[in-house]
């Protein structure tokens, strides 16, 4: 596989070498131990520009950025936008969106001293 270096202002942005050891810090692989739910995993999907709910599996701790020996950044927010703008979203997650809009919070819940918003979800 041919290597991708990129250099965004003074840092560089490397292709992940595909070493695990982002797998020992992630809560995600640790609790589910499958391949395709570790760091490695997803930033597979996202190298190869795939658009994947796997995404969702990730609890932004940022352990493994932290513990990745070339600062691999998996962009976790970024893909996830991009699949709710492919209409992607998670049942969880479109109840989650609408709540915000309708009651401001994700609970569904009207908080005290507060009137329910007129914005409803489209
Ligand atoms: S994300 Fe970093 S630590 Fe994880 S496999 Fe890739 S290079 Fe290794
Ligand atoms: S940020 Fe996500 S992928 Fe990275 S270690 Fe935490 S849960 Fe795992």
């Amino acid at each position: 596989m041919t290597k991708r270096i990129y250099l965004i202002g003074v840092r560089y942005m490397v292709d992940c070498s595909k070493c695990g050891l982002c797998r020992a810090v992630c809560p995600v692989y640790l609790a589910v131990l499958k391949e395709s739910s570790s760091p490695r995993g997803k930033a597979i999907f996202k190298e190869n520009g795939k658009l994947s709910d796997l995404f969702y599996m990730c609890t932004l701790c940022g352990m493994c950025k932290k513990n990745c020996p070339i600062e691999v950044d998996l962009e976790i927010r970024k893909q996830r936008t991009q699949l709710i703008e492919a209409g992607k979203e998670t049942e969880a997650n479109k109840a989650m969106i609408e709540n915000i809009r309708k009651y401001g919070n994700p609970f569904g819940k009207i908080e005290k001293g507060k009137k329910l918003k007129t914005l409803f979800c489209c």
